[in-house]
């Protein structure tokens, strides 16, 4: 299954989602493959020094005769791989420009590695562009990750409908796996009425799962480490694993 986390807000959990769920999913024994597509590079940070990356998302994406085992690096999770993404990515969208299979780049360029992983997922910018339509076009499942913020909910109705005109044309398989409650801060009436809301318009398609808020999570990628080796016994840690669990289950 192909997993897009997406949401055009940024600050919202997108990264740190990425980075902890693909590295939760592969200490579950799952072969995991994490493309980053923001041009902002953060999932890459914490597991590539930006020195050693020479093919990138960017690459991937333009240089279409470019063979595949250039753009796979391994990181130091066992099973858990990555296609690293630089600034030059912000390009994409002008080199782009007249293609009329621009949306398709990134699915054709998926299918012939798509069995070697179990899960792939993608990271993605804070914005409806080519880019995140790229990542909706390849993608099987799409994960909103939602920050229990007064603004919660604002903006998510552009996400849908994007994800509605992808379904009704170059993707009709793609399908909301779920949202999910981030940055949830346990101390504040506030964040229990977000969350309460967010449960009511998506039933269950909200995850069991929330992420609290926690120092642990903000603090690891400085330490290019993921919340299991950082900080095994967080909070974060064991929501990210259960939150693997859920997202398998509903794979
Ligand atoms: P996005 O990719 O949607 O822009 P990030 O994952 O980069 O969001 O998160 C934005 C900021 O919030 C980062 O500094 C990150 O470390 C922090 N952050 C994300 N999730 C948590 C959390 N559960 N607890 C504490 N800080 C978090
Ligand atoms: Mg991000």
């Amino acid at each position: 299954m192909i997993i897009v986390i997406a949401n055009q807000k940024g600050g919202v959990g997108k990264t740190t989602t990425a980075i902890n769920l693909s590295a939760a999913c592969a200490l579950q024994g799952k072969r995991v493959l994490l493309i980053d597509l923001d041009p902002q590079g953060n999932s890459s940070l914490s597991f590539v020094d930006s020195g050693s990356i020479n093919a990138s998302a960017f690459e991937l994406l333009t240089e279409l005769e470019q063979p595949w085992p250039e753009f796979i690096y391994r990181t130091k999770v066992k099973k858990l791989d990555i296609v690293p993404s630089r600034i030059s990515l912000a390009k994409l969208e002008a080199k782009l420009v007249g293609d009329f299979d621009a949306i398709f780049r990134l699915r054709d360029r998926i299918e012939s590695i798509r069995g070697d992983y179990d899960v792939i997922f993608l990271d993605t910018p804070p914005t409806l562009g080519i880019i995140t339509v790229n990542a909706l076009v390849a993608a099987t499942h799409v994960l909103i990750p939602i920050q229990s913020s007064y603004f919660a909910l604002e903006g998510t109705d552009d996400l849908l409908e994007t994800i509605e005109k992808v379904r009704s044309r170059p993707n009709p398989d793609l399908s909301l796996m779920g949202v999910l409650v981030t940055l949830f801060d346990k101390r504040t009436a506030l964040s229990k009425d977000v969350e309460a809301h967010i449960r009511k318009v998506f039933g269950t398609k909200a995850f069991k799962t929330i992420i609290t808020r926690s120092v642990r999570l903000e603090e690891s990628p400085a330490h290019k480490e993921t919340i299991f080796t950082y900080a095994p016994n967080s909070s974060g840690a064991s929501e990210y694993l259960k939150l693997c669990r859920e997202v398998l289950q509903r794979g």
